[in-house]
């Protein structure tokens, strides 16, 4: 198919979704069109030997496949990976996919043809598949057809690891085994057709740290080789064909950027505390073994979330004791002598896990998620609870139940972990007997009940994430709503204090480790309401430790008082940022931060 592009204007403007922060100055390289082609009768005798080209093109994907598994095994950073190309192996044997495809060329059509056809159908399945997740995953099936297709067609693939200095990569979707072979020194960064938060290559772009914008519908046919272009992996703006003055304004802004990085660095060592001395712990949020190294980097005290879900995604089987017990291991020395807090799984909702059968659920927001399904599947439940006990004999661990509702749900999980308790000290194992136990407060019953739930756990955490969609009724991921979705509504600032203040009167620890934490224009709000300790994304906690250190605990009470006196989130949010821009003019008074 040949497609001619027009000319496009000086500076077009495109958002998409931002999935991976930086500023990326470059050329564009347009990769892979999705290869489509029209069907081809053949005749009936050559039926069986398009049946053998067919299968030869899966022995073929096979060993390209095996090969980039060896190369990437090769690299420590990327091992984590692996499970994507095992993955795409599985595809290869797919009864949906090759029985498919040769059932289609049994009606006497080609074998391009006929993936052509079934790949189109297992697109339109995937479309229609609400759960954002498993629609992901259609990028999976993309890859290994599109793979197929290459080898079938003989079609020249412009390789993703032979690409030009400075590169943009545009694409229709990019596999996650095409994301893991970018070559950092030669891609600045890549937009994506297609692409959600949690596929699992803008979670490779993250810890790749490759700014990357995804969603943009369109963007393949808009573009062409070697068209300039500009993109805020932050924001998730694209500019097309940027005008010399926009050039220079984002030149200066990346400048600016890289700036704050490196000057960010000289906060590493810096303890986080204010000016009144009060001392604020900034752990980091986990989600893959590979973060280690960005944890570390930016000098996390520790882990406030580690998000076990991640451990059970991607695979057909739920991981067992001994491979749990490795990963926690892992973890846990990695991060001497900081505490590291495990959350339970918390599957549900937009997280689901292949390998575990969940029902179909109206509203999976509301439906079996966190430790309701942790409930339901004892079993597997009470073999995370081993691992994680097992795990702390090697270092301070925490572990913590998301989504609590109700003090039943709380005080069953203890009792399941009491037995496993016992069960460990009848079989002579070693564990932590005092390893503390803590819950999420993200359902509007957690904050009102929180003055009970203080009594029965060593630590509150506030995933705001989750607290602000059930407080305020607004789904998280829902872009038609996302205007309603705000940390500095009155609401939640009521419900913030609620919590602290319940925490305060039992003497437990408190922690924030929803995203609000990694907002340096909320730190203020969260030294205001006494919080100790906030669990972010580890490359946040240099922007946050730099305001933590120059403002007071004083500022902050000061501040939330005045606050909580406004009655819409507008006006907080003006007052904050004007107060803000007072006390650090040096930050807040352009939008760099
Ligand atoms: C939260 O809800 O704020 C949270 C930290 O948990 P998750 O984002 O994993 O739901
Ligand atoms: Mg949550």
């Amino acid at each position: 198919m040949v497609s001619v592009k027009t000319e496009v204007a000086s500076d077009t403007y495109l958002v998409g979704i931002g999935v991976s922060p930086g500023i990326s100055i470059g050329a564009i390289t347009l990769l892979g069109h999705r290869s489509t082609v029209e069907d081809r009768p053949i005749e009936a005798a050559d039926v069986e030997a398009e049946i053998e080209r067919f299968n030869w093109a899966l022995s073929q994907a096979r060993k390209q496949l095996q090969e980039i598994k060896e190369t990437v095994s090769r690299q420590p950073h990327l091992r984590e990976h692996l499970y994507i190309l095992d993955t795409h192996l599985l595809i290869l044997d797919d009864e949906m996919l090759v029985g498919e495809t040769e059932r289609a060329i049994r009606e006497q059509i080609s074998c391009e043809s006929a993936l052509t056809k079934v790949l189109q159908h297992l697109r339109q399945m995937f479309e229609n598949i609400e759960d954002e997740y498993l629609r992901d995953r259609q990028s999976d099936v993309d890859a290994v057809g599109g793979r197929l297709m290459r080898i079938l067609t003989g079609e020249h693939e412009r390789s993703i690891t032979d690409i030009e200095q400075n590169t943009l990569i545009v694409a229709h979707d990019l596999s996650p085994t095409d994301t893991m072979q970018l070559d950092r020194e030669k891609v600045l960064g890549f937009i994506t057709d297609k692409g959600g938060r949690t596929a699992h290559t803008a979670i490779l772009a993250r810890s790749l740290e490759i700014p990357a914008v995804v969603g943009l519908e369109t963007i393949t046919s808009l573009v062409y080789d070697r068209l300039p272009a500009i993109i805020d992996g932050g924001t998730g703006v694209v500019i097309l064909n940027p005008s010399k003055e926009t050039f220079t304004e984002y030149l200066t802004r990346k400048q600016t950027y890289e700036y704050l990085e490196k000057e960010l660095d000289s906060f590493r060592d810096l303890p986080a505390i204010t000016t009144d001395k009060f001392k604020v712990a900034l752990r980091g949020n986990l989600e893959l073994s590979s973060e280690f190294p960005l944890a570390r980097k930016h000098a996390a005290e520790g882990v406030g979330l580690y998000r076990t879900e991640f451990l059970y995604l991607g695979r057909s089987e739920p991981p067992g004791e001994e491979e749990q017990v490795a990963t926690y291991r892992q973890i846990l020395e990695e991060m001497q002598p900081h505490p590291v807090t495990i959350r339970t799984l918390d599957i549900g909702g937009d997280k689901v896990v292949s390998g575990l059968t969940l029902p179909c659920e109206e509203n999976p927001a509301m439906g079996l998620r966190g430790v309701r399904f942790s409930l339901r599947e004892g079993e597997l439940f009470k073999v995370q609870l081993r691992a994680i006990l097992r795990a702390s004999a090697y270092g301070e661990v925490r572990i913590m139940f998301p989504m609590i509702s109700g003090i039943v749900e709380l005080r069953t999980c203890k009792r399941l972990l009491c037995q496993v308790q016992s069960g460990l000290q009848e079989e002579g194992i070693d564990f932590d007997p005092k390893v503390k136990i803590g819950m999420m407060i993200e359902t509007p019953s957690a904050v009102l009940l929180a003055p009970f739930f203080a009594e029965e756990v060593d630590f509150f955490s506030v995933g705001t994430n989750d607290l602000i969609q059930y407080c305020l009724a607004v789904d998280r991921g829902n872009e038609h709503v996302a205007y309603l979705y705000n940390p500095m509504h009155p609401a939640i600032l009521r419900a913030l204090k609620t919590v602290c203040a319940a925490a305060d009167q039992a003497g437990i620890e408190v922690c924030v480790c929803g995203e609000m934490a990694a907002e340096p224009l909320y730190t203020i709000v969260l030294l205001g309401l006494g919080l100790r300790e906030l669990s972010m994304n580890p490359a946040s906690i240099p922007r946050v430790k730099r305001v933590l250190r120059q403002v007071s605990r004083q500022d902050g009470q000061a501040l939330l008082e005045e606050l909580l006196a406004l009655r819409t989130s507008k006006e907080i949010t003006i007052c904050l940022e004007q107060r803000m821009r007072m006390l650090l003019p040096g930050i807040f008074e352009n939008a760099l931060i």
